[in-house]
């Protein structure tokens, strides 16, 4: 049983299960800034969060970046938000400063057609004097990672006694990084009466006892996807950034035996760019939206079955019961905010007995969904490789021969041309091979024929992301890896907060990847001592990550944090090359450790 079994073929803008944001409750200035950015319909966690979150109720939501989460708490808040009112009203923890920065332009690009509405976001590693005059000045909206929004409220320089929104996005990832005790801090020292929402990928029971105790009679709310597909679909899949996508693209083209193709986009916007780059990169192309008037969907429809056109660039409501016999490919040029759609997608290839070809584009952030779409469809995608240079040469010539092969049938067309040459030939004393050299100059104009190996930097990008890893294809986690760089890479750094500071190491990486930026590649092993700890870190380390460090505070201590030049020969490892990342090694040092004498010294700061 496959989904487009309960969808009515071919009538797509009937189709009654398609609110939009307007029936959720979205109005004015909102509503206007997600038509401008191309949201057709709501993604499903959006249709279930938005009216719970306008009448006034907590939400406790099961989803992942992907799926449209954040407009999912972020409309509600711009649709509520009092302009007039300077003190901040909604807050929203992340637990990294990359999805801060992100959430705060996605809240921008929601209230661009709003005036006056500030967004602040307020990370560690940023200078305090930029957040506090934005904070004097007034701000609507702050979005920001635990640590920092901590130290502001310790300083007194955040009042958020006006506060009605908060929300908790990521919620499990915070928890993992150590930030359990400052959101908890936070949500206590915040107003009894606001509105909370927590976002999780996953519920582990410290989740689930944060909501209970700090959310009143929230609405759960997870997305459960249908399942099943054909089996008569192959399923493969590229990591890529989103920068790379349309070279991608353009090479998957050159080589793949395709017939008809549907290239899916998120948005209206994107299906007219994208179809405008492929129609100037030589294909005939045609987007295809929700905007699209009816007649005209149906001419261009008409025309991929004609084979007049070749690939349809689309959104999911324009592709909604699409029945092309043709249509040999469908390429995911952005996964869909939910399985359902990918399964529906990918059921419009395949058709009518035949075998189908579905290619989907993932972000490096996305992995995680490969395991959602495994389970949804119950095959496991395969990982396929960007074509080479080589590939993409040898496909051109096999179809420069091809297109002689076919000239060379016309023979009336021939014919006439034939005296041509040879009259060339005898007057100029030229040999026929280099007459034939000089016309497919003439035929292939500008472009090179060949693509040249040696200048092939997107294979290189690509294959660095396509490299197979150890870990599984799960959900990033920021816990430092097992799998470590080679010794000569990272230094030992001294912060001043050890196991009598009740300190854990997911507490440090948290604190230092928040405050310097830092990555978790970038930590070696974590050796907690009594008085203090020392952090691996790359021994490149940029000075300027150093001073942004200084001032890091970990459960309220300075860290102080220093190169530490140890003593020569010294073994900071233990003879254990976990270290103290998990509670497992939290022993007591033992007696022939030698190591630890040289930190006992008092030291100059350097
Ligand atoms: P998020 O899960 O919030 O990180 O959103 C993932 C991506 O989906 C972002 O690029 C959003 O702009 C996009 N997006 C969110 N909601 C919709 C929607 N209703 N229609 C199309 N794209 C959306």
């Amino acid at each position: 049983m496959t989904p487009e079994d309960a969808v009515p073929t071919d009538t797509p803008e009937d189709s009654p299960a398609t609110p939009g944001f307007e029936d959720l409750g979205i109005t004015g200035a909102v509503l206007k800034a997600t038509r401008e950015l191309g949201y057709e319909t709501p993604s499903p966690i959006q249709a279930a969060t938005i009216p719970t979150l306008l009448a006034g109720r907590d939400v406790v939501g099961m989803a992942q970046t992907g799926t449209g989460k954040t407009a999912a708490f972020a409309l509600p808040v711009l649709e509520r938000l009092d302009v007039s009112q300077k003190m901040p009203q909604a807050l929203v923890l992340a637990p990294t400063r990359e999805l801060a920065l992100q959430v705060c332009e996605a809240f921008e690009s929601y209230a661009s057609k709003m005036k006056g509405v500030h967004v602040l976001p307020v990370y560690g590693g940023q200078g305090y004097g930029v957040q506090l005059s934005a904070l004097r000045r007034g701000v609507h909206v702050i979005v920001g990672t635990p640590g920092r929004i901590m130290d502001h409220l310790a300083k007194g320089t955040l009042d958020l006694s006006e506060l009605k929104y908060l929300v908790l996005d990521e919620a499990d990832e915070m928890l993992k990084m150590g930030f359990a005790e400052d959101v908890e801090q936070i949500l206590a020292q915040t107003p009894k009466e606001k509105q909370v929402a927590l976002f999780s990928a996953t519920m582990p029971p410290q989740i689930r006892r944060l909501a209970q105790q700090y959310l009143r009679d929230p609405e759960e709310i997870s997305i459960k996807s249908k399942t099943a597909t054909g089996t008569n679909i192959t399923q493969r899949y590229l990591v890529v950034s989103y920068a790379q996508k349309v070279d991608a693209l353009t090479r998957i083209l050159e080589v793949e035996n395709f017939e008809g193709m549907i290239v899916f986009v998120r948005t209206k916007n994107e299906t007219e760019t994208l179809a405008e780059k492929l129609r100037a990169r030589g294909y005939s192309a045609a987007a295809i939206n929700g905007d699209v008037a009816q007649v005209q969907r149906e001419r261009t429809v008409n025309q991929l079955k004609d084979g007049k056109l070749d690939i349809l660039v689309a959104t999911d409501v324009a592709a909604r019961g699409l029945d092309v016999e043709r249509i040999s490919h469908v390429v995911n040029f952005d996964i869909p905010t939910d399985t359902e759609s990918y399964v529906h997608r990918i059921g419009r290839t395949g058709r009518a007995g035949r075998t189908g070809d579905a290619i989907s584009f993932i972000t490096p952030r996305e992995r995680y969904l490969l395991k959602h779409i495994e389970k949804a469809t119950r095959q496991q995608p395969t990982q396929m490789q960007l074509p080479s240079t080589e590939d993409v040469n040898s496909t051109r010539l096999a179809r420069f021969d091809d297109a002689i092969t076919a000239a060379l049938a016309e023979t009336g067309r021939i014919e006439a041309f034939r005296d041509i040459v040879a009259h060339y030939v005898r007057n100029h004393d030229v040999p026929e091979g280099d007459v034939a050299a000089a016309l497919a100059v003439v035929a292939q104009g500008e472009t090179p024929l060949l693509l040249d190996p040696a200048n092939d930097s997107l294979s290189r990008s690509v294959e660095a992301e396509n490299r197979p890893r150890r870990e599984s294809s799960d959900r990033p986690s920021r816990e430092p890896r097992t799998e470590r760089r080679g010794r000569g890479d990272y230094a030992p750094y001294r912060i001043e907060v050890g196991r009598r500071h009740r300190v854990e190491p997911r507490q440090i990486v948290g604190a230092l990847a928040n405050e310097g930026g830092l990555g978790r590649d970038d930590f070696g092993v974590i050796n907690i001592r009594p008085d203090f700890s020392i952090v691996e870190l790359p021994a490149n380390l940029d000075p300027a990550v150093l001073e942004k460090l200084r001032d890091t505070r970990i459960s309220g201590r300075l860290i102080e944090i220093r190169a530490d030049r140890g003593a020569p020969g010294r073994r900071p490892r233990d003879n254990d090359d976990r270290g103290d990342r998990s509670p497992r090694s939290d022993r007591e040092p033992r007696p022939a450790d030698r190591e630890e004498r040289p930190f006992r010294k008092p030291r100059h700061k350097s």
